[in-house]
């Protein structure tokens, strides 16, 4: 079990539920913008909001954006502790820093002071294959998973020495297999939370199936305390993702679940337009729902009849099945039919 940590009111590891995290790319200094992203993000499921502060205006900008955000926000930060104390003077949530890189021990105790004055604000370390320190490049011939986890650890120590434990880390590269290797190795040597992603894992396609194959890998064998999945764009997709990765995974149960079949020569219906209409009308229900969509009545009853609701197509309509009822036969808009059971039946209350 991972050491707990809380992010303003969310908590991470020691058990509590895997959280989807998101950032922004708008200029931090605008802070319109920026509150107008961390709030499509927490609209679309994000339960924490990371922001760039790279200079005194963004680090000024903190006091806005944390009162105008719905969730909790950290400010990234780099080599700058002083970025980082005015950020958690701001009511900054969290800080992503790595001690090693702030300039040495009397920096890393002012830091963790800071911190700790202002109720334990946690940091995060995050270990990126495309930084790690040149002695550990060298040792180890290269980015390795155990040069990740080396430097990892040493920067932790450095906040420990100073007294501060609320601490969370990530080992991020843009290699899938080095990323697990190294999360995984995390696990077996600290008890540190383990924030888990792929770095720098490209557009929408490619690095979605990047995220899912890294997140979703180690979330099935219990390593992850919170997630993000980086896409180049807009970071409501990522959240999206995110989401669905922990969906896919069996950590979110708090959804509609749309199953459809792949389509075959069979099909009597738009399987595909009838399935997307339904995940439209129902994406924002939070509660566990499971509805089928079905091409035909030869392999089709037996998945709609497993889900709460379902459908299977046939030659002049299809046949609605509801859990628990005899099957009826219905014509017409079959998506639209669909939606009306489901809300009346299901939502209605
Ligand atoms: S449910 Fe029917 S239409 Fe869909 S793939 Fe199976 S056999 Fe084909």
């Amino acid at each position: 079990m991972t050491r707990q940590i809380h992010i303003g009111g969310v908590l991470m590891g020691g058990g509590a539920p895997v959280t989807v995290q998101t950032m922004t790319n708008t200029d931090t200094r605008n802070v319109a913008a920026t509150l107008a992203q961390i709030r499509a993000a927490a609209e679309a499921g994000a339960d924490i909001v990371r922001v760039s502060v790279y200079d005194e205006a963004c680090a000024r900008a903190v006091r806005q954006l944390v009162d105008g955000s719905p969730v909790p926000l950290v400010a990234d930060i780099h080599f700058d502790y002083r970025l980082a104390i005015q950020a958690v003077e701001n009511g900054i949530a969290k800080v992503r820093i790595n001690p090693g890189n702030i300039g040495g021990e009397a920096n890393v105790r002012k830091l963790a002071d800071c911190l700790k004055a202002h109720g334990d604000v946690p940091v995060r370390i995050g270990v990126n294959s495309g930084s790690l320190e040149k002695d550990i490049l060298a040792r180890y011939g290269g980015v390795t998973a155990q040069g990740m986890v080396e430097s990892g650890l040493n920067h932790a120590r450095m906040l420990e020495q100073a007294g501060f434990r609320d601490i969370a880390i990530s080992y991020k590269a843009t290699n899938v297999p080095t990323m697990v290797a190294a999360c995984r190795l995390a696990a077996e040597q600290s008890d540190l939370p383990q924030h888990i992603g792929v770095t720098e894992s490209g557009t929408a396609r490619t690095g979605m199936v990047k995220s899912a194959v890294g997140i979703g890998t180690l979330l099935m064998e219990g390593i992850g305390d919170t997630i993000r999945v980086s896409l180049s764009g807009d970071p409501v997709q990522e959240v999206a993702a995110g989401l669905e990765i922990l969906r896919a995974a069996g950590l979110r149960k708090d959804y509609v679940e749309i199953i459809s079949c792949p389509t075959c020569g069979r099909t009597c219906i738009d399987v595909e337009g009838i399935a997307e209409k339904v995940r439209l009308a129902t994406r924002q229900v939070r509660r566990p729902l499971k509805v089928a969509v079905m091409g035909c009545v030869v392999n089709g009853p037996g998945e709609a009849r497993e889900a709460d609701i379902g459908i299977a197509g046939g030659k002049d309509g299809g046949a609605l099945f509801v859990r628990g009822q005899a099957p009826r036969a219905v014509r017409g808009d079959l998506a639209e039919i669909l939606i009306d059971e489901i809300r009346r039946r299901f939502l209605a209350e």
